[in-house]
């Protein structure tokens, strides 16, 4: 384990020895039956996950690579809001701006998305709804139910961004109403950076726009994944392809529920932790909104700064994140995504602690 630090970050989090030896294999070829095996196997479990039984893609690029795929094929030249109340929000808006016209309806980072604004704006003539269902960057997470709720009554597309609540939180695509949805393999799946995962329900599909991207065309992915063997449009990152079959193996393996419970219950211990140390949790809730079960964001107490805070953990080999943006110096957020279990968390806990000298 030396000059191995333990990521308890939101992503990217450790990769099982396993995984990392399922991408240092010789090369295969991508347009054969074996990788095609693969992807079509990852696909299964992913739905699971994902809440869906709608068709699901694999794209070679970021979780944002898989929110642009989003929207530019789904929302261009539309009328767009945007809900945002952290930094993936934020650049949902903005990913949004760059293709469609966009009513961001801003909350502060960390509070309760304007669910009323969203609904005037839908009774405007809005097509189209974007949210982050888990606000990394604010430690919150967002009502998806209620959200898809809304963009059906009016006949808006709903797409959200799963990239840090799939695979590590209950996520229902179907029965919420979500139209399109995207992970990250890095986060919740404990797979290598580098991919991203797209889910698209039958009424986007068809609304999908005549202009579209090149590389992040989804009627691509759609026309090769029907292809026998299961392809990708263009060669993709396969030894990350593979990679993430082999992490799918070991969620299959865990089992998806007792899974999604283990997530809940590392965030839950962060959350009893900051109680006793008395620290407070950042986010501000109402009956909608919820703790995150994947990244919890504390508020950085008097006495101790940032530097110091995650300075003093690293000694211990341990890495926990701070704020973005205008939350540097005033947050800390530890990740309980992946495989994290007791082990990470109690040597976590204990050596943040320690460096808040509690
Ligand atoms: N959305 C959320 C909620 C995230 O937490 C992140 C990354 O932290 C992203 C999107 C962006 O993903 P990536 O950095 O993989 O492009």
């Amino acid at each position: 384990m030396e000059n191995e630090p333990l990521l308890m970050i939101p992503g990217p989090v450790p990769i099982p020895q396993r995984v990392r030896a399922a991408m240092t294999r010789q090369a295969i070829n991508h347009r054969g039956p074996e990788f095609g095996a693969a992807y079509a196997d990852t696909v299964r479990t992913l739905k699971t996950l994902f809440g869906t039984a709608n068709e699901l893609y694999i794209i070679s690029g970021s979780g944002t690579a898989g929110m642009e795929a989003g929207v530019a094929n789904f929302a261009r030249d539309r009328k767009i809001v945007s809900l945002v109340n952290g930094k993936f929000g934020d650049r949902f808006a903005k990913i949004g701006a760059r293709y469609g016209s966009v009513t961001a309806l801003e909350s502060e980072w960390g509070t309760p998305l304007d669910l009323d604004g969203l609904a005037r704006e839908l009774e405007a003539g809005a097509e189209v709804v974007t949210m982050v269902h888990n606000e990394t960057s604010a430690g919150i997470k967002n009502p998806a139910p209620e959200v898809g709720k809304l963009a059906r009554k009016h006949d808006a597309l709903f797409i959200m961004d799963g990239v840090t609540s799939i695979g590590g939180d209950d996520v229902r695509m179907d029965e919420w109403g979500v139209d399109v949805a995207v992970v990250g393999s890095q986060k919740c799946l404990a797979a290598p950076a580098g991919l991203a995962a797209v889910a698209v329900s039958e009424r986007a599909w068809d609304r999908i726009s005549e202009k579209r991207p090149f590389y992040l065309d989804m009627a691509a992915y759609r026309k090769s994944g029907k292809s026998a063997p299961m392809e990708t449009p263009y060669t993709p990152a396969v030894p990350l392809f593979l990679a993430l079959h082999e992490a799918c193996r070991m969620i299959e393996e865990e089992g998806v529920g007792a899974r999604i419970a283990r997530h809940h219950r590392m965030a839950a211990a962060v959350r009893a932790a900051a109680k006793g140390w008395g620290v407070d949790l950042f986010p501000k809730l109402d009956a909608y909104h919820a703790y995150s079960n994947t990244a919890t964001a504390m508020r950085i107490p008097g006495g101790v700064t940032d530097k110091d805070l995650r300075g003093t953990v690293k000694k211990f080999g341990i890495e926990i994140a701070g704020g973005q943006d205008h939350l540097k110096g005033k947050i800390f957020r530890i990740g309980t995504m992946g495989g994290v279990g007791a082990q990470e968390i109690l040597s976590t806990l204990a050596a943040v602690q320690f460096a808040l000298r509690k």
